[in-house]
């Protein structure tokens, strides 16, 4: 297809009409063809964010591209704005309904002819929608695979101009994900259906397995591939031995007060405790999994979706396909079941670029029953290999007492400088010391009383405690028993923790969690390995909240009561046309509102997240509010 001049030409007639209303959401939007001029006009923002530019132009000039961008990194301008710069309508490919919906609002908004074609919506919807998209007038149109894929769909847009085909969650095609949709292997035939057409292939997921697929499936072998750091600068990372899991989940809490939040939890019975707790604290917490009945679950995700300030506690049921860009913080109550699973529930954290926190505690209960339900699962041997290497991968990163970042990074191969100054290890560095001898005195206690006992029993012969057990067994008369009364407990048991995570000290599930030598256990009773161990650190502590907290603050921080009632506003707005709030405008926007009080629609549409759409639908309203804050 000749692209270019040929296109922009054509496009120019297509003048952005002023009379945009609340009533007429579907007016013709495009100013120019200039990338940067439609990302300004339209979506409200100054500049493109790191590789979107190179990909924009890539697309618009004809090219495949394969956009392989963490959460957050705004991969939809990628394809949103080369639609707008081609001629045609553009094809976006989503597996997820809900996330369509939403996506199709927020450009309606924006004054983008949009609409989405899916098993979800009423009949009378999609004739209206197919008429438009007949009629040449439709920017972007937004379709399951299913859809795409009927009888005579492509035929009909095969008649008609397609500006460019993107394929977003694209790992769906690749068995080696976690979202493998058969259908999506389909999707590979529009290269021969759609010659010339550009297409995009979108994803978060990065590893080279699923890259490969892609690529190969999806025939985009002459596509350019579009990837950046993983890295969520704007993410901070906490994790944190559990201690009272309610006391550290509440004061946690307490310093996201308004905010909306996710807290994962393994079992649907902790979802429901904790939600119901969370409530009775005065929280406005409501829990979601999959055995809730259909319409309490999607009720739910409906007020977390739609209103401020809601605490979601939830299994890992809960979280594909949302793309809330405002949630602040997501906490993990246990441990999670990989790097990837923590690394991609934490990623649905501050996707709108403000400052979130992800925060997880873990006991070392959790490892034990992990390993337990691992060994003790019906996988096949290479299988329990691989799961346990994942848990492992996770607990070094737990463990780890360097910057969490560069750990998480350094798992999916990329090299990250760090200290990243953004995660508790690096706001509060972690002591280590020389823990050799304390680990040779455990070996030796486990090794002289035949690797049957527990950590209790352990511990209690270190500390030199003569309890009923110890002395009935005659352990009172070993050469370990009192040798570790320098230590407290507390100590011991994180001592032995480490062991344990680290695999030296062994767990056996088949006789009652008995401990036992476990690898490297020999050389370092033999002193030639050395145990370099973490001082635990306290829970929270304040000053690492503080620092979070200054790291996280604007240099010059918007008026918070001004913001209120900013807030407020959105809300009526959002309501009025129950769409949720972000539909309106992000947080980062009302900060921005709040911070520049502007006085004048020129003073305004210099706010980020302003197009000219929403200057016009929404402009009036807030200068009042502004106004109004004196
Ligand atoms: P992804 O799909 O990669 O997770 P999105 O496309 O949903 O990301 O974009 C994430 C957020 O970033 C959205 O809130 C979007 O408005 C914002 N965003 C995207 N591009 C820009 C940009 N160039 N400038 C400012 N904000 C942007
Ligand atoms: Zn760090």
């Amino acid at each position: 297809m000749q692209v270019g001049r040929i296109a922009r030409i054509g496009r120019a007639d297509r003048l952005w009409s002023p009379s945009v209303s609340p009533d007429s959401p579907a007016a013709v939007t495009v100013v120019a063809s200039d990338p940067l001029v439609v990302l300004k006009s339209v979506f409200g923002h100054s500049a493109f964010r790191g590789e979107q530019e190179d990909v924009v132009r890539h697309v618009v000039a004809g090219g495949d591209a394969v956009v392989l961008f963490p959460t957050g990194k705004g991969k939809s301008v990628c394809y949103q704005v080369p639609a707008l710069c081609r001629t045609g309508v553009a094809i976006v490919v989503s597996p997820l309904i809900a996330l369509m919906r939403d996506q199709v609002e927020a450009l309606k908004q924006a004054g983008v002819r949009a609409a989405a074609l899916n098993s979800a919506i009423a009949p009378e919807e999609i004739a209206r929608s197919r008429a438009d998209l007949l009629g040449g007038k439709l920017d972007l149109l937004y379709v399951t695979p299913e859809r795409l894929m009927m009888d005579g769909f492509l035929a009909m847009l095969e008649r008609l101009p397609v500006s460019l085909i993107a394929i977003d969650e694209a790992h769906c095609v690749s068995q080696w994900g976690h979202d493998f949709r058969p259908e999506y292997r389909k999707l590979g035939m529009l290269a021969e259906r759609f010659p010339g057409v550009p297409r995009l292939a979108l994803t978060a997921t990065a590893d080279a397995d699923t890259r490969r697929d892609i690529v190969e499936r999806l025939a985009l072998n002459n596509a350019r591939i579009f990837q950046t750091s993983f890295d969520r600068p704007n993410i901070s990372y906490a994790i944190a031995l559990r201690e009272g899991g309610r006391r550290q989940l509440r004061s946690f809490l307490d310093r996201h007060t308004g905010e909306s939040g996710i807290v994962y939890c393994l079992s649907r019975k902790k979802v429901d405790e904790t939600a119901a707790w969370l409530a009775m604290e005065g929280i406005r917490a409501l829990p979601y999994h999959a055995g809730l009945d259909r319409e309490t679950r999607d009720g739910n995700q409906d007020v977390f979706i739609r209103e401020d300030g809601v605490v979601l506690v939830a299994t890992v049921a809960f979280g594909m396909g949302i793309d809330k860009p405002d949630i602040r913080f997501v906490v993990h109550l246990d441990l999670p079941s990989s790097v990837e699973a923590y690394y991609q529930e934490t990623g649905r954290a501050g996707r709108d670029g403000g400052p979130a926190e992800a925060y997880m505690t873990y006991a070392m209960a959790d490892v034990v029953q992990r390993r337990r339900m691992i060994d003790e699962g019906g996988a096949d041997d290479t299988v329990k290999r691989v799961e346990r290497a994942k848990l492992n991968a996770l607990l070094g990163i737990c463990e780890t007492a360097g910057c969490r970042r560069q750990a998480l990074l350094a798992h999916f191969g990329e090299v990250y400088p760090g200290p990243c100054g953004n995660c508790d290890a690096c706001l509060s560095p972690a002591e280590t010391y020389d823990g050799t001898e304390a680990a040779q005195k455990i070996l030796s206690a486990i090794y002289r009383t035949g690797s049957r006992y527990g950590s209790g029993h352990i511990i209690d012969i270190l500390r030199g405690e003569p309890t009923e057990k110890v002395t009935n067994a005659g352990h009172d008369r070993l050469p370990t028993f009192g040798v570790g009364r320098d230590l407290d407990d507390r100590t011991w048991r994180s001592v032995l923790r480490q062991l344990v995570a680290s695999g030296i000290v062994a767990v056996d599930h088949t006789a009652f969690g008995a401990l036992t030598l476990g690898d490297g256990a020999r050389e370092v009773l033999r002193s030639q390995r050395k145990v370099q161990l973490r001082r635990d650190r306290a829970p929270v502590r304040e000053r690492t909240r503080r620092r979070l907290e200054a790291t996280a603050a604007p240099v010059s921080g918007p008026d918070e009561g001004l913001f209120d009632a900013l807030r407020a506003e959105r809300t009526r707005l959002a309501r009025e046309q129950g769409v949720p709030p972000y539909v309106v405008f992000h947080d980062a926007t009302l900060r921005a509102l709040a911070t520049a009080r502007p006085r004048d629609i020129a003073g305004l549409a210099d706010i980020p997240g302003i197009g000219r759409s929403k200057l016009e639908r929404y402009g009036p309203a807030f200068l009042r509010v502004i106004a109004a804050a004196g």
